[in-house]
């Protein structure tokens, strides 16, 4: 495929610069249809969805890619007025009575390069915090999720002029060439791999990057944590999206006296959580479904202990031996090892021994190490006794570091990573310029220190 994307880039480009400055009406506006396309149309999203995947759990589709990017737009429209207003910020008293303020400012066109694992909510979230920031946006959805990239491509024109915002569907070609458009921002949902090469890509532009990427998020559990309680929340998170999620708990870090206790409270929470795999989501196509599979062969294959409750529920791995393709690369599946360490400085230095993840996980109530774990180590986000709920505050940064990525959004935070945070300065006109410009005065020279 042969497209040519300058073509739809230069119209945009032409929009912005005629309308640099959209007003708070425009912006709610572009926001509302945003939430009335996926508003009316919820039933064509859950089986485009459902088409993408095989099989997909409709309430996990209504919370997970449906509900977020309604609450998320309800959150931005709510806050825009104040967001969008400048602030003062204080003076040295040496430049009194000058003012100074921000100014947050509309960036122009925003790219967004949206992945498939939740390709409604990740295609829309970045376009939310764009809207609301004063952009247009132009975006590329997966081609691994092609009954949602399809739907996307025939709803987003209903609602949008291509000057507000256009869909461009394609292959690894076209998201190449995508991202090496000269875009005022690009916003990049995926796998560190491809992130490194978009990250190229973009440098060329000068194109500043958000890039939301994925790696291996550890859940620790504590010897004082509740194990049902803790077992509970990390099958929550691993069975969503049958672990296809990029905050999913990649494997569980536990003292090795509680390995055989969390393990039966783990493949218990399988079996009330997924009771007979039934409701599980399956893999996104066979690739991946055997990807799975190899996994744990080789763990099998390595004498590992491995508690599988069904084709697509969470399969635990137990201890496996850190020399292993499940140990190597981010699982994004059902895999989840369980692995013993001598005790909670053990699991804080395993963790700090490789890149930073996306979320870190602790299960426990001990204020001593939850001050521990937020001094010692590094992670886009830290949760306590959850997993993925961080996700669902809009006041909260979403974003990886290190090797999970650069950047956050969501929010006031994504309002101003899309925005330019404008520095204004007005001198008074009480000022004398003889005070400040050449010839210098000895007195002036005093004053500076
Ligand atoms: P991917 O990196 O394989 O693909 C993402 C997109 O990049 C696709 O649309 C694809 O067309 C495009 N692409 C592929 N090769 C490219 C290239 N060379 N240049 C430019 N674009 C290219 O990721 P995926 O398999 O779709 O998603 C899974 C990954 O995404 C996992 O690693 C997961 O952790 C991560 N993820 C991260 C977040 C987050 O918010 N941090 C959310 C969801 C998924």
């Amino acid at each position: 495929m042969t497209r040519d994307l300058t073509g739809d880039f230069q119209t945009q480009r032409q929009a912005v610069d005629h309308i640099p400055y959209p007003t708070l009406t425009v912006r709610r506006d572009r926001l509302a249809r945003l939430a009335r396309m996926t508003k009316h149309h919820q039933l064509e999203i859950i089986r485009a969805i459902q088409t993408d995947f095989g099989k997909r759990s409709d309430v996990e589709i209504r919370i997970a890619e449906i509900s977020s990017v309604l609450h998320a737009i309800r959150h931005a429209r709510l806050h825009l007025w104040h967001w969008m207003r400048p602030w003062s910020v204080s003076m040295p008293w040496r430049l009194l009575p000058a003012r100074a303020r921000v100014s947050p400012q509309p960036l122009g066109i925003v790219g967004v390069m949206s992945p498939w694992n939740y390709p409604w909510s990740l295609a829309l979230m970045p376009v939310v915090d764009a809207f609301a920031a004063g952009n247009v946006v132009m975006l590329k959805p997966s081609e691994l999720s092609p009954a949602t990239s399809a739907l996307l491509m025939r709803l987003v024109p209903q609602y949008f002029t291509h000057e507000e915002f256009k869909v461009v569907e394609g292959d690894v070609e076209i998201a190449r060439r995508f991202s090496s458009l000269p875009f005022d921002h690009l916003v990049f949902t995926g796998s560190t791999a491809v992130g490194r090469e978009v990250a190229q890509a973009a440098g060329a532009n000068l194109t500043p990057t958000t890039l939301e990427l994925g790696g291996k998020s550890p859940a620790i559990v504590a010897g004082d944590a509740d194990l049902d309680k803790a077992a509970a929340a990390i099958i929550f998170g691993k069975g969503m999206n049958g672990g296809q999620t990029c905050i999913a708990p990649d494997y569980v870090l536990v003292e090795s006296r509680h390995i055989s206790a969390l393990t039966k409270a783990l493949s218990e929470a399988i079996q009330q959580q997924r009771p007979n795999d039934q409701a599980a989501t399956h893999s996104i196509n066979v690739t991946h479904q055997q990807r799975q599979d190899a996994l744990l062969q080789e763990a099998h294959d390595h004498g590992c202990r491995i508690i599988d409750h069904g084709a697509h529920a969470p399969a635990l791995i137990i201890d496996p031996h850190q020399g292993l393709q499940v140990m190597r690369e981010e699982i994004f599946g059902r895999c989840l090892p369980v692995i013993g360490v001598n005790d909670m400085q053990a699991a804080i230095n395993f963790v700090n021994a490789r890149p930073h993840p996306l979320a870190l996980y602790a299960f426990t109530l001990d204020k001593g190490l939850q001050q521990q774990l937020l001094q010692t180590t590094h992670s886009g986000a830290l949760v306590f006794n959850a997993t993925l709920l961080h996700h669902a505050v809009p006041s909260l940064p979403f974003g990886g570091i290190g090797e999970s990525g650069m950047g956050a959004y969501h929010g006031r935070h994504g309002f101003e990573r899309f925005s330019h945070l404008r520095s204004v300065f007005y001198q008074s006109k009480r000022t004398p310029s003889h005070m400040l410009y050449p010839p210098y005065r000895r007195w002036l020279m005093k004053l500076i220190g």
